[in-house]
């Protein structure tokens, strides 16, 4: 999951999905897409572990800022997330 948000993750630390590419990125070892239900719950548990901030939903991940930070790229607006700073 945390490997998931910093490879797609932007210069703020944003990482935007389409529905479903979350699914397919958690793909189990089976191959088997996680459903909704398990995608939201394990956004929810990397929250409790603080590897993704609080406003972290299917849709977007965000990193915690003091974690992750690049240096470049333009900063550009997620839908879950139109009025970031
Ligand atoms: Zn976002």
């Amino acid at each position: 999951m945390h490997f998931a948000a910093i490879g797609w993750a932007d210069r703020d630390g944003h990482a935007a999905f389409q529905p479903n590419e979350l699914a397919c990125v958690l793909v189990d070892r089976n191959g088997a897409i996680p459903s909704k239900q398990s995608v939201s719950g394990a956004v929810r548990r990397a929250k409790v572990l603080d590897l993704v901030a609080a406003e972290s939903n299917a849709t977007c991940l965000v990193l915690p800022q003091a974690a992750f930070r690049k240096e470049k790229g333009a900063p550009k607006p997620c839908r879950p997330h139109p009025d970031r700073r």
